[in-house]
C-alpha cells in the first residue's frame, strides 16, 4: 500500500469521505472584517483552501460581521484583494449578516420552546452570576419568564424599543453546568449601530456562539476548521446545531500560528496604525498580509511556508527566519539582479578614453544564463562599496587592495594602482586601470578570486532604501510580562532610510517580484516612489556572508 503521510484533518476528511458521509468536502474561511489578514490567516487560509483543492471540494468565503461597530467595508474589501493574491478563488461570498433573518426566526422558535429567555440583568450581573469553574452560576431572576411574555420583549427588542444593554436574550440550558459556554449563553444583544451592509434595519445582533454554527449550517459546511481556543465552543456548536436540528456541520481545531518577533492580534495592529506608531496596514513592518507584500515577500513563498509547518493540535512559536528562509529561497530562483552600491568609494580608470562607454550584457538571473538580460554600462568613472577595498589587507581578502586585482562583475578585472586620500587619512578614491584582454567574451577568460559589484557615476540612479529590521524586541511576544505594554517592546531601529547607487536598467523592470541588489539582499519597488525619488523596501537579506 502506498504509504501516506496526512495530517489530523486529512485523516478525518478521508476517512469521512471513504465512509460516504459527504460526497465531496466543503470548508469556510471566516474572518471578521474588522480588520486586515496577517501572516496567521495566510495558514488558515492555506489550511482550508488547501484541504478542498485536494479533495476536489471547494471553500466559502464568509465574513463574520455579527459586530457592526468593529466592522467596514474597507476591511471586506482589502480581505477579498488578499485572499486573491494568495492564489485562493472561493465558491461563494457569504456574510452571517445575509442569515440575520433566519437567525431571528430560529430565536423565536427556541423561545416558544422555552429554550430561551429574555434577561433583564447588567452585563456586570450576568458575568458574576455565571459563577466559576468550582461553583455553579446562580439562575437570572428572569429566567421563568413565559414564552409568551419572552417573545413579546424580544420582538419589542427588535422594534428598538430599549437602550443598549437594557436587556438580553439567553439560552435556557444549565447555570450550573461544568462547561461555563452551557451556563445560559447570550444570543443576543441590543445594540443601536449601524451596519456596514444591514444598514439600520437591526439593532439587535447575534452572538458569536449563536451565530457561527448555525452559519456553517445553512451553507452545509461539512468541516469548519478553527484554532484551538474554539474548542471549548465546539460542545455549544454541536449543541446549537442539535436543538435546531440542522445540518450537522462539524468544527475541527487546529494551534493558531505564532511567529517570533511578531504579533498577530487585529486589535493591537489596528491600535499600532492608529497611533501612528507604523505607517498604515500594508508598513512593510507590519505582519499583515499586504504589508509582507509591500515588503516583497511572495504568495509562493507564504503558501510554501505553510506547507512547511504543517497543521498540529498544539500551540507553537515558529521562528520567523522559517517564513524568511522561504522567501528568499522563492526569491534566488525568481528574482531579477541588479547592481547597487549603498556606501561608495569612486573609482577612476586611468587607462579609459575620455567619455567612453561600452555596454555589457548581464544575465536578469544567474539560473538562466541564456535567457532575459540587461545592459550594463561600464565608463571611466566608477562607484565600488567602501567595504570592498582595504588598504591593510589580510593575505585571504580577496577583494580591492592596493595592487591587488579583482573582477567588476560582468566587465574587466580591474587593478588598484594608487590609493588617494584626504587630509584625515581617509580614503577618497582609488586610481585603477582595467586589463583590456579580460574582456568577457574576449580571448581565453583569465579569473581572478575576487568578483565584487560596481556602478557607473554617469550612469547611476539615486534610491531611496527602506531597511527594515523586526518591528518587536522580544521573541515570544506572548510573554509581555503584566506590568509592561506590548509597545515597551518596539524595536526604535526597525525603519533606517539610506541612499543608494544603482545601475539603470534597476528602475526599468517590471516589477514583477521583489529583485535581487547582487551581494546585498532582496527589495523591491515601493508605492512611495515619485518621479524624482525611486525608493525601495529591502524584503531580506542575503543568506549568507560573503566568502570570496
Ligand atoms: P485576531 O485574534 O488576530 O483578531 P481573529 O481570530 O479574531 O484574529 P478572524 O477574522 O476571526 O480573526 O479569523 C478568521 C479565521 O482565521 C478564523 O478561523 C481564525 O481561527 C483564523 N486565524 C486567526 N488568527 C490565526 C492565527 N494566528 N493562526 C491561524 N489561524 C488564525
Ligand atoms: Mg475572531
Amino acid at each position: 500500500m502506498e504509504e501516506k503521510n496526512l495530517n489530523f484533518l486529512e485523516e478525518i476528511i478521508e476517512k469521512d469521505l471513504a465512509e460516504g458521509k459527504y460526497e465531496s468536502i466543503l470548508t469556510r474561511f471566516p474572518p471578521e472584517p474588522n480588520g486586515y489578514l496577517h501572516l496567521g490567516h495566510a495558514k488558515s487560509l492555506c489550511i482550508n483552501f488547501g484541504l478542498a483543492q485536494k479533495y476536489g471540494g471547494k471553500t466559502n468565503l464568509r465574513y463574520d460581521d455579527t459586530n457592526p461597530t468593529k466592522e467596514d467595508t474597507e476591511y471586506v474589501d482589502a480581505i477579498k484583494e488578499d485572499i486573491k493574491w494568495l492564489g485562493f478563488q472561493w465558491e461563494k461570498e457569504c456574510y452571517a449578516s445575509d442569515y440575520f433573518d433566519q437567525l431571528y426566526e430560529w430565536a423565536e422558535q427556541m423561545i416558544l420552546k422555552g429554550q430561551a429567555y429574555v434577561d433583564d440583568q447588567t452585563q456586570e450581573e450576568i458575568s458574576q452570576g455565571r459563577g466559576t469553574v468550582e461553583t455553579p452560576g446562580r439562575e437570572s431572576p428572569w429566567r421563568n419568564r413565559t414564552p409568551e411574555e419572552n417573545l413579546d420583549l424580544f420582538r419589542r427588542m427588535k422594534a428598538g424599543e430599549f437602550a443598549d444593554g437594557e436587556k438580553v436574550l439567553r439560552a435556557k440550558i444549565d447555570m450550573a453546568h461544568p462547561n461555563m459556554m452551557f451556563r445560559d449563553p447570550i444570543l443576543y444583544r441590543i445594540k443601536h449601530a449601524r451596519h456596514h451592509r444591514t444598514g439600520d434595519k437591526w439593532c439587535i445582533y447575534p452572538m458569536y456562539d449563536y451565530t457561527h454554527g448555525q452559519c456553517d449550517s445553512i451553507e452545509n459546511i461539512t468541516h469548519s476548521i478553527c484554532t484551538l481556543e474554539f474548542d471549548v465552543h465546539r460542545p455549544l456548536y454541536d449543541w446549537f446545531i442539535h436543538t435546531l436540528g440542522i445540518f450537522p456541520s462539524h468544527q475541527y481545531e487546529f494551534a493558531r500560528l505564532n511567529l517570533t518577533y511578531t504579533l498577530m492580534s487585529k486589535r493591537k495592529l489596528l491600535e499600532l496604525v492608529q497611533k501612528g506608531i507604523v505607517s498604515g496596514w500594508d508598513d512593510p513592518r507590519m505582519p499583515t498580509l499586504c504589508g509582507v507584500r509591500r515588503r516583497g515577500y511572495t504568495a509562493e513563498a507564504l503558501k510554501a511556508f505553510c506547507e512547511k509547518i504543517g497543521v498540529s493540535k498544539r500551540d507553537q512559536l515558529m521562528d520567523i527566519q522559517l517564513l524568511e528562509w522561504c522567501v528568499r529561497q522563492d526569491l534566488n530562483e525568481r528574482s531579477n539582479r541588479y547592481m547597487v552600491v549603498q556606501d561608495p568609494l569612486k573609482v577612476t580608470i586611468t587607462n579609459w578614453e575620455k567619455g567612453k562607454v561600452e555596454w555589457f550584457d548581464a544575465p536578469l538571473n544567474p539560473a538562466d544564463p541564456e535567457g532575459p538580460s540587461r545592459k550594463v554600462p561600464f565608463t571611466g568613472e566608477i562607484y565600488i562599496e567602501k567595504a570592498d577595498f582595504m588598504e591593510d589587507a589580510p593575505k585571504k581578502y580577496f577583494r580591492l587592495k592596493p595592487d591587488g586585482e579583482v573582477r567588476f562583475k560582468y566587465s574587466y578585472i580591474v587593478k588598484c594602482d594608487e590609493v588617494i586620500k584626504d587630509a584625515n587619512g581617509n580614503v577618497t578614491e582609488l586610481k585603477c586601470s582595467i586589463d583590456p584582454s579580460s574582456k568577457p567574451g574576449a580571448g581565453e577568460w583569465r579569473s581572478v578570486k575576487g568578483t565584487i559589484h560596481w556602478v557607473s557615476a554617469e550612469y547611476a540612479k539615486s534610491i531611496e532604501l527602506r531597511n527594515y529590521d523586526r518591528l518587536f524586541t522580544l521573541a515570544d511576544m506572548s510573554q509581555v510580562p503584566d506590568d509592561k505594554d506590548y509597545k515597551d517592546f518596539l524595536n526604535p531601529d526597525s525603519l533606517t532610510v539610506t541612499e543608494g547607487l544603482a545601475e539603470p536598467a534597476l528602475l526599468e523592470d517590471d516589477g514583477r517580484i521583489a529583485v535581487q541588489f547582487e551581494r546585498t539582499g532582496y527589495y523591491i519597488k515601493d508605492k512611495d516612489s515619485t518621479a524624482g525619488k525611486t525608493v525601495f523596501n529591502k524584503t531580506t537579506a542575503l543568506k549568507d556572508s560573503f566568502k570570496f
